[in-house]
This record gives C-alpha cells, structure tokens and sequence, in this order.
C-alpha cells in the first residue's frame, strides 16, 4: 500500500536581492522536491521589518504543500533550497535572500534540537498568520487554536498584499 502524504504549511520569506523574484522561485522549487506537490500558494505580502528595523522590507508569502518527505528531512531539503538562493545566517532577524520555515505539519506539535512545530513565532506574526489565513482560513494551530483570533491580535501589524502581473 503506497503512503499517504502528509499535509505541510511553509513560509516563504526574502528582503535580499530581488525578493519577489526569490520567493516565486522558491515556490517552483517546492514543487521540484521529491514526493511532493504544492497544493496552494498565497499573495505575496510586504511586511515591514521586526526586531532590526534598519533593513528593507521583506516579501512574505505561504505555500501549502502535499510531502512524502518525514518532517525533518523536508527541514533539511528548505535548508538546501535557502543555500542555493545564497543565504548567509548571520543573526536572528537579520536581511536574508531566502528564509524558509515549517509552520506546521499534519499536527504535529513538538520539539527538539532541529525543528520546533508548530513554528515558536508562527503565532504572533502578522506576516505570517495573513497569507495562511489567506489559503487556509479554517486552520488551526496545535498548541493554540484557530487561525481568526490569533490574525485579529496582530492587526497592529502593517502588512501590504501584493498585485503580481500575471
Ligand atoms: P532561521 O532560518 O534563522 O529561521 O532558523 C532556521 C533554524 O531553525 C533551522 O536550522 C532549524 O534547525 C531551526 N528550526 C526549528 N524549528 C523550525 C521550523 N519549524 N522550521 C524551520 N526551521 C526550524
């Protein structure tokens, strides 16, 4: 009997380089890796940036994806993809050309030393909870509850959605 995939919400983030460019190239990506479809993706949004606030905005965005891959090696395949887009880890919430990051996966909800699910910060980021509240509007997060009031607490949070040319 073939596996059935598991359901994965990833975030897609970039303030490097042509971000808009970044992002829809890792979106085609997602879909390359192996046993896995891209269900859905959100709009690209535009957030301004969090913690270091001297750096350009970032464009953010959501893909829904359909994996054969067990959790941490899809952690490990999103770390290779952010390598090809040339990534340097410098600190946390410094400018990146790619940042990719598992927000959820099936509902799984713990933690060890490579990969914490649902994401820690997943929940208080308005950049986050808009484009997967756009593709997922009934999702709820292991730990805590519905997307709707968790997105309604961060709404002093300035996001832009993002007319892409066809
Ligand atoms: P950053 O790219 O700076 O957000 O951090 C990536 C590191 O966070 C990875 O090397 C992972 O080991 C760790 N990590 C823990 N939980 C997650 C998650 N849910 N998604 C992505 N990375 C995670």
């Amino acid at each position: 009997m073939s596996k059935k995939p598991s359901q994965a919400f990833v975030a897609l983030g970039s303030n490097l380089e042509n971000p808009v460019f970044q992002v829809q190239q890792a979106f085609d990506e997602l879909k390359q890796l192996p046993g896995t479809q891209l269900i859905r993706r959100s709009s690209l949004y535009c957030s301004a940036p969090v913690g270091k606030l001297d750096q350009p905005d970032f464009i953010n965005a959501v893909a829904l994806i359909e994996t054969l891959l067990a959790p941490h090696d899809l952690l490990k395949a999103l770390l290779t993809i952010e390598q090809r887009h040339g990534r340097v880890r410098e600190s946390l919430n410094a400018p990146r050309t790619l940042d990719l990051d598992i927000l959820l996966y099936d509902a799984l909800h713990f933690q060890d030393t490579d990969l914490t699910l649902p994401h820690p910060r997943m929940t208080q980021r308005a950049f986050v909870l808009m484009p997967l509240m756009e593709i997922a509007p009934d999702c709820h997060i292991p730990g805590h509850g519905y997307i709707a009031p968790l997105l309604a607490a961060c709404r002093d949070q300035q996001l832009e959605q993002i007319k892409e040319s066809p």
